[in-house]
């Protein structure tokens, strides 16, 4: 059996207000924050968890989260980096289906994607206050062309990023282990079915894969929750969570969008094994 790698894809940065990132504490101003996928390549398959975001539908409809994301920062040019094609992943997994999660889905057509059950039926029917959130409707190519009507803010060019083909599901609730050693964790609040993941590897310690339940370090040292959230008291519940699967898998804790642990980490064309 060959032993599980995983590799960190850069995907670029956003940049949001601190009140966003800290709920109710800020303080304010632009704080610029990566986002990146994580790569598992594993006996039973390939792996992918989130896709970032696609840049096309960013500076159309999101304009204000500032993108930054060079030719080298989009998915097929990190697979590049690798000397994969994103072809050969099996599975992709979607912490949630928000803009910065799940908008390079489109770049792996032979994927079955794995969402919580949870999250989907809330991507397609939002609350008013997420639509932005989930205004890339690549996880629903049926839905895609109303990407106008989904997002707040009026696009600055006309169009929508293409989507292939029509992605292939499996929805999934409560704590799974999607491959051995490979869990995804319930971790809600942030958004309606959201998806922490713990990867066991041979030469180290575990790693935990916060998505956004905690963005950065700070959130779980203050046990602040992010200022975008549907559900903020099981927000809190998943920090409490978070804290204690680190402690019982003696995990090291991989923050979604935080910039100085994110220039620390190892990134493609490196593995941690
Ligand atoms: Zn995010």
């Amino acid at each position: 059996m060959k032993p599980t790698r995983v590799c960190l894809l850069d995907g670029g940065s956003l940049a949001i207000d601190g009140y966003k990132v800290y709920w109710n504490r800020g303080p304010s101003g632009d704080i610029r924050f990566p986002v990146y996928s994580v790569l598992i390549d594993h006996e039973e398959g390939l792996f992918v968890y989130d896709t970032g975001y696609d840049l096309q539908h960013m500076q159309t409809y999101v304009s204000g989260d500032q993108p930054l994301q060079t030719l080298d920062q989009t998915l097929p040019g990190q697979f590049q980096k690798l000397g994969l094609v994103p072809e050969d992943v099996t599975h992709v997994i979607d912490s949630h289906l928000h803009i910065d999660h799940c908008g390079g889905n489109k770049h792996f057509p032979n994927a079955l994607f794995m969402v919580h059950e949870k999250e989907y039926a809330q991507a397609v029917n939002p609350e008013l206050f997420e639509r932005m959130s989930y205004s890339d409707l690549v996880y629903d190519p049926e839905l895609h062309g109303m990407n106008l009507e989904r997002g707040s803010v009026k696009p600055v060019a006309s169009g929508s990023a293409p989507v292939a083909v029509a992605p292939k599901y499996q929805f999934l609730s409560g704590d799974v282990e999607v491959a051995k050693g490979v869990k995804l964790l319930e971790t809600l609040g942030h958004s309606a079915g959201h998806y922490s993941l713990l990867v066991e590897l041979a030469g180290r310690r575990p790693m935990l894969f916060t998505g956004d339940a905690a963005m950065t370090p700070r959130n779980l040292e203050m046990m602040i929750i992010g200022g975008f959230h549907l559900d903020p008291a099981k927000g809190v519940r998943a920090l409490e969570r978070l804290k204690s699967l680190a402690a019982e898998y003696d995990a090291e804790l991989f923050y979604s969008h935080s910039m100085p642990e994110f220039e620390t980490w190892r990134k493609a064309p490196e593995w941690y094994e």
